[in-house]
This record gives structure tokens, C-alpha cells and sequence, in this order.
């Protein structure tokens, strides 16, 4: 059995005319997956009966089947979600006003190592499809009441995301089009430890995602000790092709740093940073370190974040510190986990 979803991400116009099957039943599915939220396909009601059962006996909708949800007093809510193969993955709900948003995995893990970040902490198991990376939206979108719709997505759960470009591209087609979730490209936003080459490949692809580069420092030196990968890219690249991609889409780009008490909070390096990001068209989104458990790093104290914050606001930088949300219920930045089965 295959995964609807994987099908709806690419080849569902191919398998309908296969069948003789007008074009207009690819749009009726979609609009039954997202729009209508249906979980299985007797009910989607205006197509033929016979489509019905060739669907439901080639393909399922669910893949995955929810090992834990999580609810913190925020309104911030976690799924664990149990993969066909045993692996696991994680994705979250977030609520602030009127939006919704939602944060996406990409990988079983990650590859990239980031000292500080829960989710590399046992390496990278498997890209995840596109169709898996589109059930964490649906999931999500079901613990909605249906009067209301997801507004943003952050691609920034477990796993590079540009690693598995292929993958998240048709997913995120599916997010955007008008008979899928319908949010438009500005509010989904692609977080990056950034891989030049995959994201010049974004800038190729012309979409308008909003794209988020993850620094965490301002020299070579202290990135390589902080993002492993960087050793084999270096800042230099990477701003280099953040710069392509903003030529080319037009999109403020968004730089994170992820804040950690005695290692890349200090004021020399909030200056060297301000130097570094000075005439880019950029904000800085910096993340107040969520602790892991298990982990040496530490959350700067407030006076120490303030200070930070001062002397990138006095350099005329446009600073933005991100709210914690979640982070009773380990659905924060860089909490989120790949769990041992059972
Ligand atoms: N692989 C992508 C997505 C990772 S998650 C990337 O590197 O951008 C999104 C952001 O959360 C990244 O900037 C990541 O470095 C950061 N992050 C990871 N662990 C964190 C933690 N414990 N506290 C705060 N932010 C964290």
C-alpha cells in the first residue's frame, strides 16, 4: 500500500489519466485531504464509487499513527508521531493570536550535529517523504476546530531541511496551492544550518519561501565549534549564498543565533556580528538557549541577553529575540527529539 499523500506530492494527474480519469478529480482529492480534512476515502462523497474503492485499496491516508500528543497551558501542542518503520518524529501546533502555526520535520534526526541541539544528538536515520512531511501537516491541522486554518509554517523541527530538498519541495507545493492548505509562500519559512549549494538550488527554484539562515556565531572559529558542518562550508559561503537568494527572491532574509550563556554572548561578539551583518537587509532572530536535558549549555541571564540585544540595536541592526513557547512540553527550538521505541 502506498501513501496517498506521497501520490498527491507527485503523480496524481499521471495515475488519474492512466485510469481515463479527468484532471478535475486530482482538485477534488486535494480539497478532500486538506481542505475538507478527510481521513479516509469513503468519505469523499462526489467521486465515482468506483475511484473510492481503487483508492482505498491502493493507498492509505495515514502512514503514521500518533504515539504521544502533548498539550502545554500556552496552547502550544506536540505530536510524537510513530513512522511505518518504528521511527519517530516529532511536530508541533502553535498558537499565538490569531495564528496558527506549525513547525515541520524533515529528517529521523539530523546529520548536522549542532553541539547544542537535542535533535542531531544520535545522527540522522532517514529523510523522511514528502508524503510523511504533509501528514505532519494534516495531523496538525485535525487539532483545529474546523472553523479554524493554519496561517504560518516553520520548517524548523527535527533534521536539515536542505538536506532533503527533494522531498520538501512537492510537500510544501502542497501547503501553498490554493487546492491544497492554501498559505501563501510568505508564511512558510525554510530554516537552514545553511548548505550553499541547496540553497542556491532554492534560489534556482524561484519559489518566495522566506528562508532562515542559522549562524549562531560570527567567525569561523566559533562556528566550526558550534556547527560541525561549518567546517566544510565557513561563514563566508554561506552568507554568500543567503546574499544570492535574497537577490533573487526579494525576500528579507532572517539570520538565527541561538543565544548560549558564556560561549556567543559576550559584547565582542554581539559587535563582531553587527560588523558582519551591516548592510544586509536582514533580521536577526536570536533564540534564548531552550536547555536540553543532558547537555552542558545554559540560557544567558537577562541582563546578559539585554546587553546583547543593546549593542546590535545601537549598530542599527533589526534584532528580534523569539518568544519561548513550548518549552514545558520540550516542543521548543532545538527540543525536539527522536524517541527510542516503545
Ligand atoms: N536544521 C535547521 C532547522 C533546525 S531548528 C537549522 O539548522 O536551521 C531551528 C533553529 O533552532 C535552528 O536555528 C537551531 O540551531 C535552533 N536550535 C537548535 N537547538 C536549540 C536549542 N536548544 N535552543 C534554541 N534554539 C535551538
Amino acid at each position: 500500500m502506498r501513501h496517498v499523500l506521497d501520490l498527491a506530492a507527485a503523480g496524481l494527474a499521471d495515475w488519474l489519466a492512466e485510469r481515463g480519469l479527468p484532471a478535475f478529480r486530482g482538485r477534488q482529492i486535494r480539497q478532500w485531504l486538506f481542505e475538507k480534512r478527510a481521513a479516509e476515502f469513503r468519505a469523499m462523497t462526489d467521486l465515482p464509487a468506483r475511484l473510492r474503492e481503487e483508492l482505498a485499496a491502493e493507498f492509505h491516508v495515514w502512514t503514521t499513527q500518533i504515539a504521544r500528543h502533548s498539550q502545554a497551558d500556552d496552547g502550544t501542542e506536540k505530536l510524537l508521531l510513530q513512522l511505518p518503520d518504528g521511527g519517530r518524529i516529532e511536530c508541533v501546533l502553535l498558537r499565538d493570536g490569531t495564528r496558527r502555526s506549525i513547525c515541520l520535520s524533515t529528517q529521523v534526526g539530523c546529520g548536522m550535529g549542532c553541539v547544542f541541539c537535542a535533535s542531531g544528538l544520535d545522527g540522522v536515520v532517514r529523510n523522511l517523504t514528502s508524503g510523511e512531511i504533509v501528514e505532519q501537516m494534516l495531523r496538525l491541522q485535525q487539532l483545529l476546530p474546523p472553523e479554524e486554518r493554519l496561517s504560518h509554517i516553520v520548517v524548523m523541527g527535527m533534521g536539515e531541511p536542505l538536506a532533503n530538498l527533494d522531498r520538501l519541495l512537492p510537500a510544501l507545493d502542497l501547503a501553498h496551492r490554493p487546492d491544497g492548505l492554501g498559505i501563501s509562500a510568505r508564511r512558510i519559512t525554510i530554516s537552514t544550518v545553511g548548505l550553499p549549494p541547496a540553497m542556491d538550488r532554492l534560489t534556482q527554484s524561484k519559489c518566495q519561501y522566506h528562508l532562515a539562515v542559522s549562524l549562531h556565531a560570527p567567525n569561523d572559529a566559533l562556528r566550526n565549534q558550534l556547527v560541525p558542518v561549518n567546517k566544510k562550508i565557513g561563514l563566508r559561503q554561506v552568507l554568500e549564498a543567503a546574499d544570492r537568494y535574497f537577490e533573487a527572491s526579494g525576500r528579507r532574509l532572517t539570520f538565527e543565533y541561538v543565544l548560549l550563556a558564556g560561549l556567543n554572548d559576550q559584547p565582542a561578539q554581539a559587535r563582531e556580528l553587527a560588523a558582519l551583518l551591516r548592510g544586509r537587509p536582514a533580521l536577526l532572530n536570536v533564540i534564548p538557549y531552550n536547555p536540553v536535558t543532558g547537555l552542558p549549555y545554559q540560557t544567558p541571564s537577562p541582563p546578559a541577553q539585554k546587553r546583547f540585544r543593546e549593542i546590535l540595536e545601537h549598530a542599527g541592526i533589526n534584532v528580534q529575540f523569539r518568544e519561548r513557547k513550548g518549552d514545558k512540553i520540550s516542543a521548543a527550538c532545538g527540543q525536539l527529539r527522536r524517541v527510542s521505541p516503545g
